[in-house]
């Protein structure tokens, strides 16, 4: 099969490889359609890693995948060839303390779909998944689509999260794919005023389609100062997914006493900097969101009903070929890119 190799920092090459075989008989072939370029894939591609994980070279990337199922195993009873499915990229024990306590998320033997040193990732032509990852999708779903409900699983897990309800106001911080994808999903919502930050003005003008109460560039405004003009008792609910340090703290700052932050964006750095005075004095609650869980169908279903459109968030696409062109336009957040996808003919 075709493969898309990232062989070291900032270089992909596309190199023929043996087609991967079921072992267990329970796994399932799937040939890959489409596949999303996520902020997590292009730490991998600028730096090597994300804190411990590690990129040994070469290594495929990519987790945001949709395709059609080609070659079942024997004791396969979920899907069989041919259907179109999402894929969940995270593979569970389903036996730790975790797992029985229905954090599978934090599986303690969790391999994710083009992590470092856990699995292979899926911008390549076949990859071999456990039939539980995989979920059918209707034929009025694009591939598109549902590769886009795995970045709009964790948002709607990260609504979940979050102690949402009517009247309660809310920030968002970066209006990449992911916090657009929070948007979408608070749009769905009963909810307050919703503000959102960017310093991208270009991410900026396509948040404002969704009608934000405000939206503001920290690059040029004190974000602090105007969102708490506009609502002088503050945020209820702060969801930070730039993996900025420093939205981190305006986070605080913005949110009222009892107000709860949402770490949803995933830092460059190992440590950031923590405003502790104010998060103790406001008892400021900190909720971290490691990926989705039991949100893959709910996302699907939220596509699949039309209560939310992820068609706008693509603006690039480009065949498997042309990794590297994808993951530097992403990396450099050139073009005005918000999502771009890779298709596989
Ligand atoms: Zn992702
Ligand atoms: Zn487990």
């Amino acid at each position: 099969m075709k493969a898309a190799l990232l062989t070291a920092p900032g270089k992909f090459e596309t190199r023929q490889l043996p087609d991967p075989q079921i072992k267990n008989d329970t796994d399932v072939v799937i040939r890959v359609k489409t596949i999303g370029v996520c902020g997590s894939d292009i730490h991998y591609f600028t730096t090597g890693r994300i804190g411990s994980q590690v990129v040994k070279y070469p290594f495929i990337v990519g987790h945001e995948a949709a395709g059609i199922v080609e070659k079942t195993g024997s004791g396969v009873t979920r899907v069989k060839p041919g259907q179109r499915i999402a894929i969940e990229p995270a593979v569970t024990c389903g036996e730790c303390d975790q797992c029985k306590a229905g954090r599978e998320n934090t599986c303690r033997n969790l391999r994710f779909l083009g992590a470092p040193g856990q699995l292979d990732g899926a911008q390549c032509e076949y990859i071999v998944m456990p039939q539980e990852n995989c979920f059918p999708i209707v034929d009025s779903m694009t591939f598109e689509q549902a590769a886009l409900c795995e970045p709009l699983a964790i948002a709607a897990y990260a609504v979940e999260r979050s102690p949402l309800a009517a009247g309660k106001s809310v920030a968002i911080l970066g209006v990449g794919p992911v916090g657009m994808s929070v948007f979408l999903v608070l749009r769905t919502k009963e909810i307050g005023e919703i503000y959102v930050t960017d310093k991208l003005d270009g991410r900026l003008a396509a948040a404002n389609k969704l009608k934000p109460k405000w939206s503001g560039n920290p690059k040029r405004v004190d974000i602090v100062k105007e969102i708490s003009s506009n609502e002088p008792l503050q945020m209820d609910v702060v969801f930070e997914c730039s993996g900025d340090p420093a939205a981190i703290s305006q986070g605080v700052q913005l949110l009222k006493p009892g107000g709860t932050l949402v770490i949803v964006g995933i830092p460059e750095v190992d440590d950031v900097p923590l405003l502790i005075h104010e998060l103790r004095r406001k008892e400021i609650t900190i909720v971290n969101v490691r990926r989705q869980n039991h949100c893959t169908q709910k996302a699907i279903d939220l596509v699949a009903s039309g209560e939310i459109n992820v068609d706008s968030l693509v603006t690039h696409r480009f065949p498997l070929e042309e990794t590297a062109k994808a993951f530097d336009l992403v990396a450099n957040y050139r073009e005005g890119v918000m999502k771009a996808m890779i298709h596989i003919d």
